[in-house]
């Protein structure tokens, strides 16, 4: 059954998302921009620490599990309980911000893979990712606003600009997109973003954070 609809006033704007590690999204508004929360941080070393002392503790095969064992355990249960709790929290309260500010909200469509060899660090930020998608899907559908999914491939690749592709995908170290065919040079993810709004087929020019033709190419930090 749909939600209800609680239609919020008509803003005539439009954003563009793109997710990430240290920020959890970029996006093309000026102070739209989520850091990965640092809360997960703590609370991630905490876990890993009762993990391990699981691990150390683990009963052998046929035998009782110790006393120090299911303290170990119940602990991490609940430390990864008050990660997932703080997880939604940010999420949503930035979704708010976000469906309450733009009409149009064009967005990478991630699917986190959680690989077995990631890092820690690469599938903490994969879950902050999935959770503030998914608040962000809810939030958009809760009150009228249109999420346009974007398809990742190649959107470090293109200018958001001029719509050129470079040949070779930029190295994770490059910071700075700089476009070959129009010489545009913005910060990597702004750039990602920018091609969120282009690929959703809504117009950059006038869009917040968006300069449009003949502006400087350099953008401000
Ligand atoms: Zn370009």
């Amino acid at each position: 059954m749909p939600a209800r609809t609680e239609a919020l006033p008509a803003t005539g704007r439009a954003i563009g998302i793109d997710w990430g590690v240290k920020e959890t999204a970029t996006t093309t508004g000026d102070d739209h921009d989520l850091p990965h929360p640092e809360h997960g941080k703590k609370a991630a070393d905490r876990l890993a620490r009762y993990q391990k002392m699981m691990a150390r503790r683990r009963p052998r095969r046929g035998q009782a599990a110790s006393k120090g064992y299911g303290k170990a355990k119940r602990q991490a249960a609940k430390v990864h309980k008050k990660i997932a709790r703080q997880r939604r929290d940010t999420a949503r309260k930035w979704a708010k911000r976000v469906t309450a500010d733009f009409d149009q909200i064009a967005v990478e469509d991630f699917k986190p893979t959680f690989l077995a060899r990631s890092t820690m660090a690469r599938k903490a930020a994969d879950a902050a990712i999935g959770a503030t998608k998914n608040a962000l899907i809810e939030m958009a559908r809760k009150h009228g606003r249109t999420v346009h999914l974007v398809h990742p491939a190649h959107t470090t690749m293109d200018c958001g600009r001029c719509g050129a592709r470079t040949k070779r995908a930029l190295p994770l170290s490059e910071r700075t997109y700089t476009c070959t065919t129009c010489g545009a040079a913005s910060p990597r993810d702004k750039n990602s973003a920018r091609v969120m709004l282009v690929r959703a087929g809504l117009n950059p020019a006038g869009v917040e954070g968006v300069r449009p033709p003949g502006a400087p190419l350099q953008e401000a930090v």
